[in-house]
């Protein structure tokens, strides 16, 4: 087995990963690994069914044709060097990724910053967390994450802060999960204005209005100050703004937070009263124009009681993606230089500058993520080189995104498949390896380096992105810059250029990893920064040493801000954005798995019922939701777990898998100030009822090619499915359906009901099932599952839609690993009396595996129980 590292979320488990012989990979978690220490979620565990060559793009692409590595490489770095010559050096920009490895992102960083001489490259990465870096450098001097996981373990309080961990982090999750298993007394707390799966777990939940955490901490901290609840020794040592920042909380008003006196008053007593405490926080609050004071107000509370760097307390950001802590550390994002040190200082450019000897360090920060696609829109870019991200999806204002993209002189994307919405826009595409195949380093939330380790060839032509990167900066004229031949070289400078970091007095300090040689490095394990002749590993903090200039960190003054401005004219609804179980990012890796798919395979909007009932909307209609910006069509998800005037969607979709399911289209380019990071919470949005001429559902082997006003297609075990609605009714469902389902020679059976106004095909090849559509004018009502599951088979009754009486339906997966739906665990319960998820897992084997599930599980009891209770 080899030993690596999940691509996903910055948790960062250990994986085992072997070769499966049919071209795929077995995996499991890693035990020896102490981020997850042999626990893995559902992604981790479906990785292994993600790593095909089912659209991988295997060889370079020039101008729409395939080509050798020498003309595309030739191609970029001639159209790069032309634009620096003609507009100089700030008309080139790069957009990279948190999922990029720390050497690819290191190599990406110096090319830019050290020989092009610009700092135009941004990552993805201040979608998800440059909120917290700002926060942070405010408030520490630096960039830095206080704790370490087993924090959570030992606070005798976790409050989790815009964090769906159950679904966005969920083996942390279920080490906060465990960990209350055995400590029952340990209390956790969840600030959502939407009930989470997370939630679940919770004492508390403070369901606050959307964008008003900065009242609820500064609520918070004046309570601290009020109630004596101060560490007056730390502050007097080592704090420094305390009296203005305690000043501006007095003055501030929890009212905007909606939540009730008692409430407020539970949390306060709760947090006050528990010195073991660990304040979570995540996208919920990063991604808010608002989102660096957010950070700076949790952060605040934990200065003020001194309440951060020790066993089971602190502060502690996690972050979304698999190595944007490495990104950090290597200066991936535009206002920064590589080791955490500044772009700014002059000192730290001539630092970095003699280190690589380079022409040039640029003086200013770059342009950020948001501010870049503006000026590629108006022309200031004029080449652009988009790395292992998908921004045509990603980024507020998807579609006037995707417009500059197009419209930019030159773009090169490279990626390990042609079908993003991105690639579709490039002059040159250039083929990457991806998870499975890659060779370096990535760094988690809690500043633990592992290694991801190949265990798969790379196929075809793809290369590593350091060495794409390494090929254009040797041709542009930096050979010996860039005369890498393999990742290790890369780590080793990496590592002694923080160690020059140190020395200037930086934090991040690897320098006693810079000596690794090849073997060393390929036999490497997991290891927490810093690692130096001083120490290795620890928290930061806990000593009152802060990498300010004197010493002492800085509490921020902060106050709750109107959360609509006057950019964001009045609509009904406001959107909030984010992920869900079973998917990562746009699709391109997890939508390759048929077992993810069956969690939730379609776009939803979750909507509260009065909202629902208002629009007229009954569960599986669908819904427009529109704002100047752009046009969604989702299915509607009737649920209190949002509440009325709110509407959650996920990120997930893109124009691969959906017909109009891009959710940041709908999002404004709102940033916060001083992060630059996006606003992904709180779009304005007005939403009505989408009423078609026809709905349908269909499966097939084949991929289907939809071409109507609503579509959202998703893999199965044994091919594909996919929703469907149109405007104009059929004159010829057959031929309709087998141009969509790619059976022009399969024999078909139809079943219509004129009375109904429903269509059943079915397409049958050799007595085997191949194609089955179901249309209508109301949204079809059949066993999604159940049909899917048909295909290949001889499917006897399968215009039925559902199973026979001797065959149950399953309904839709909810226990991803082990196959369970949810009609399977619903009965289990109903008819078992099952109270607890042990007890269902007893029955039905459902969240026995990875454990992602479990909170579902948990409330689904609760749900079917409540009936009873009433009685
Ligand atoms: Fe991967 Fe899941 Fe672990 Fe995140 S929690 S790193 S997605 S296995």
């Amino acid at each position: 087995m080899i030993r690596t590292t999940c691509p996903y979320c910055g948790v960062g488990c250990g994986v085992l990963a072997a070769p499966d012989g049919a071209g795929g990979l077995v995996v499991k978690g890693d035990p020896d690994h102490p981020a997850n220490r042999g626990r893995l979620c559902s992604k981790g565990a479906a990785l292994g069914e993600t790593v095909g060559l089912d659209g991988r793009l295997l060889a370079p692409v020039v101008d729409g044709a395939e080509t050798d590595w020498d003309t595309a490489l030739d191609r970029v770095a001639q159209r790069f060097s032309d634009a620096i010559r003609d507009h100089g050096p700030d008309s080139v920009a790069f957009y990279v990724s948190g999922q990029m490895l720390t050497e690819d992102y290191y190599v990406a960083n110096k090319l830019m910053k050290g020989f092009i001489g610009s700092a135009n490259i941004d990552t993805n990465s201040r979608l998800c967390m440059a909120s917290s870096v700002a926060g942070h450098k405010r408030a520490f001097g630096t960039d830095t994450v206080p704790g370490v996981y087993g924090d959570l373990e030992l606070a005798d309080l976790v409050v989790l802060v815009g964090s769906n961990l159950a679904w966005c982090h969920p083996v942390l999750y279920q080490r906060i999960a465990a960990a209350k298993a055995a400590r029952p007394e340990m209390k956790i707390v969840t600030v959502d204005p939407r009930v989470t799966a997370t939630s679940d777990l919770a004492d508390l939940h403070l369901a606050l209005t959307p964008g008003s955490d900065v009242a609820l901490f500064n609520h918070l901290l004046a309570a601290i100050q009020k109630r004596g609840a101060v560490d007056s020794e730390f502050v007097l040592e080592h704090v420094a703004d305390f009296p203005e920042a305690v000043r501006t909380a007095l003055c501030s008003d929890p009212e905007p937070t909606g939540l009730s006196h008692a409430e407020i008053e539970q949390f306060v007593r709760l947090w006050i009263g528990t010195e073991k405490v660990v304040t979570v926080y995540s996208q919920g609050v990063n991604q808010s124009a608002q989102g660096t004071d957010k950070v700076n107000a949790i952060l605040n509370c934990h200065l003020a009681t001194g309440r951060i760097g020790r066993p089971g307390m602190g502060p502690f950001s996690v972050t979304g993606q698999p190595n944007a802590m490495g990104g950090r550390e290597v200066g991936g994002l535009a206002n920064q230089l590589a080791a955490h040190l500044d772009i700014e200082n002059p000192a730290h450019r001539q630092a970095v500058r003699a280190f690589w000897c380079a022409p040039a360090i640029p003086e200013t920060p770059g342009l950020k993520a948001v501010e870049m696609f503006e000026a590629v829109r108006d022309g200031r870019i004029k080449a652009l080189w988009i790395i292992c991200t998908n921004p045509a999806v990603s980024l507020p204002e998807a579609d006037a995104v995707r417009a500059a993209i197009a419209s930019c002189a030159f773009t090169v994307v490279s990626d390990c498949t042609a079908k993003t919405d991105t690639a579709r826009l490039a002059d040159v595409l250039l083929p990457a390896t991806t998870w499975g195949e890659k060779d370096g380093t990535v760094t988690n939330s809690e500043r633990c380096i592992s290694r991801q380790r190949p265990a798969l060839p790379a196929p075809g032509q793809a290369r590593h992105d350091w060495e794409i990167l390494s090929e254009v900066g040797r041709r542009m004229g930096w050979s010996r810059a860039f005369d890498y031949s393999h990742p290790a070289e890369i780590f080793a400078e990496h590592a002694e250029l923080s160690g020059v970091a140190a020395g200037l007095g930086k934090d991040f300090d690897i320098s006693g990893l810079a000596g690794l040689g090849r073997s060393d490095y390929d036999a490497m394990t997991p290891v927490r920064w810093p690692v130096a002749d001083c120490r290795t590993g620890g928290r930061f903090f806990g000593d009152g040493r802060f990498f300010t200039k004197d010493g002492r960190a800085r509490m921020i003054a902060v106050s709750a801000q109107d959360r609509v401005s006057a950019d964001w004219p009045a609509r009904p609804f406001v959107l909030n954005t984010g992920r869900i179980r079973d998917q990562w990012h746009t699709m391109t890796r997890s939508g390759q798995s048929a077992r993810l798919a069956g969690h939730l395979a379609e776009p939803f909007a979750e909507m509260n019922p009065a909202d629902a009932a208002r629009l007229g909307a009954k569960p599986s209609d669908l819904l427009e939701v529109t704002n100047d910006h752009g046009r969604a069509i989702l299915r509607v998800l009737v649920t209190d777990r949002v509440a009325p005037g709110q509407v959650f969607a996920p990120i997930h979709w893109s124009a691969e898998n959906a017909s109009a399911a891009r959710i940041a289209a709908l999002v404004p380019a709102i940033i916060d100030p001083v992060s630059g990071q996006p606003d992904s919470k709180a779009a304005r949005v007005s939403i009505r009822r989408y009423d078609a001429a026809w709905y349908g559902f269909a499966a097939s082997v084949v991929r289907p090619t939809p071409d109507c006003a609503y579509w959202a297609r998703a893999r199965t075990a044994a091919g594909w499915r996919v929703e469907l609605a149109g405007t104009q009714p059929k004159a010829d469902w057959t031929a309709f359906a087998r141009d969509l389902l790619g059976c022009a020679t399969a024999e078909s059976v139809t079943m219509d009901d004129d009375a109904r106004g429903t269509r059943r095909i079915a397409f049958h090849q050799e007595g085997r099932l191949v194609a089955v559509l179901f249309a209508g004018s109301e949204p079809v009502a059949v066993s999604r599952r159940h049909v899917a599951d048909q295909l290949g088979t001889e499917a006897p009754g399968i215009l039925a839609g559902r199973p026979g009486g001797e065959m149950p339906d399953p309904g839709q997966t909810l226990c991803s690993c082990m196959g369970v739906g949810i009609n399977t665990i619903s009965r289990a319960i109903r008819d078992g009396g099952l109270t607890t998820v042990d007890g269902v897992g007893a029955a039905t084997g459902a969240g026995t595996s990875c454990g992602s599930c479990r909170s579902e599980i948990a409330e689904l009891i609760l749900r079917l129980k409540v009936p009873e209770a009433a009685e």
